[in-house]
């Protein structure tokens, strides 16, 4: 369940049902002004909603004063171990400060931050980490580690409430995937602050990015988390954000931007479709509309599952065929597929609808009912996954059984930004933001 109670940081509401923030951390000395504001553009312009920077030091104070006031999201003043610190930067006007209570100097200097937080109306993201739990949980630790992590972190929610203190998020962090998904579920049924969600130090892009999908993602799908952050180990924090937003937009969970389905390719393929989707995915870097574009490695299937895409091409030996939900819009020589892709899309932006021309369309229609009686024997994974689905539902129904149809968890927060008609048949209308 998405946590009941909702934060403010800094105008971006987490939790209580509210969209899953996505947020990152700067990797520059916050000290060195220009640096931070450079990586925190770059956030910002990746769709990061929130930013963290470390203030390990007095100079960080400074610089965070102007930086809190120049960005354009909310500033989250990560703090360790020096409670002065989180004092100074709720002075200095964070949006929030993330600290550990149990590294802080112990339940005084708590108290101090706590009343400091409560003056200045300022959220706190309050977290264990694994590895640095309270001595007296170290037993537990050895024996189950995920129930020391969730006894930890409820400790620590028991003394902020104790304080008169609600305004805060909690995290559990570890760099074990089944941990972490195994406490934050446990941790979600004990309380109902909003959740932070992130995987310590989950590694290089390629393998930090699939441990955090997996991780966040099983997390997310059970309606589990308010905010997210993925931890790569890469000098380039946008990363992080884009990262976020493939898990996001894979759950249907937000929305931002194009999104991209190809075919996994087999031997009936017929054109250099590695460099055709590199390119497809690189120039949809350019557009901000959530539309979904599909590219098939051939035409033998007829456009298939991928019927629905926003737009989508299918090639042959040639010629390649351009279509929108499931029509065709032209055929076009093999070499200008891309481009004539990027000019469709581009003249259906414009316009609001998708523009069919009647003749272009028909000969398209024409050229794929061929190359589709051509291949009409072949035995395609999408033709096995089609017969093999039939085959399910006529099971399903001799045993009097419904077809699995729940809906998503999430559903009811999820965010559409596109008109659709009411026709699902007839082509959505776009909206160019
Ligand atoms: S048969 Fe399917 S997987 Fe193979 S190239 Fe065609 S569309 Fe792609």
């Amino acid at each position: 369940m998405p946590s009941k109670r909702q934060i403010d940081v800094g105008g971006v509401k987490i939790g209580g049902g509210a969209p899953v923030a996505v947020q990152s951390m700067t990797k520059t000395e916050t000290a060195d002004y220009d640096a931070t504001m450079t990586q925190i553009r770059a956030i910002a312009d990746a769709g990061g909603d929130i930013v963290r920077c470390a203030v390990p030091r007095e100079k960080d104070i400074e610089a965070l004063k102007k930086i809190v006031v120049e960005s354009p999201i909310p500033v989250i003043a990560d703090i360790q171990f020096n409670h002065t610190l989180a004092l100074k930067a709720i002075e200095a006007g964070a949006h929030c400060v993330r600290l550990n209570p149990g590294n802080i100097g112990g339940p005084d200097k708590v108290a101090e931050v706590v009343a400091k937080a409560k003056e200045y109306g300022t959220p706190m993201r309050i977290g264990v980490n694994s590895g640095s739990l309270p001595k007296h949980l170290h037993e537990l630790e050895r024996e189950n580690s995920v129930e020391a992590l969730v006894q930890a972190a409820v400790e620590f929610v028991d003394l902020m409430e104790r304080l008169d203190y609600e305004d805060f998020k909690v995290s559990i962090k570890s760099t074990s995937v089944p941990n972490t998904i195994a406490s934050n579920r446990l941790l979600s049924q004990k309380i109902d602050y909003p959740l932070h969600l992130g995987i310590t130090e989950a590694g290089t892009k390629w393998s930090g990015s699939l441990k955090s999908a997996v991780g966040l993602g099983t997390l997310l799908a059970d309606g589990i988390g308010d905010t997210i952050r993925i931890s790569l180990s890469t000098f380039h924090a946008e990363e992080e954000v884009k990262v976020a937003w493939e898990i996001l937009k894979a759950l249907k969970l937000r929305e931002r931007g194009p999104v991209l389905i190809a075919c996994p390719t087999c031997g009936r393929l017929q054109f250099d479709m590695d460099t055709v989707v590199n390119e497809i995915e690189q120039r949809l870097e350019a557009y901000v509309e959530p539309i979904e574009v599909a590219v098939l490695g051939c035409a033998v299937n007829g456009l298939g599952e991928a019927a629905h895409a926003d737009f989508g091409i299918t090639g042959a030996k040639n010629e390649g065929l351009i279509f929108s939900h499931g029509k065709p819009l032209r055929k076009v020589p093999q070499e200008q597929l891309v481009d004539q892709l990027f000019a469709e899309i581009d003249r259906s932006l414009e316009a609001g609808r998708t523009v069919f021309d009647k003749n272009e369309s028909a000969a398209g229609a024409e050229w794929l009912e061929r190359i589709e009686e051509e291949n009409a024997g072949e035995l395609t994974p999408e033709r096995l996954a089609a017969l093999e689905a039939k085959a399910a539902a006529a099971e399903a129904m001799e045993n009097g059984q419904a077809l699995p149809m729940a809906p998503s968890k999430n559903a009811e927060r999820k965010v559409i930004t596109l008109d659709e008609d009411a026709s699902p048949t007839a082509g959505r209308r776009f909206t160019r933001a």
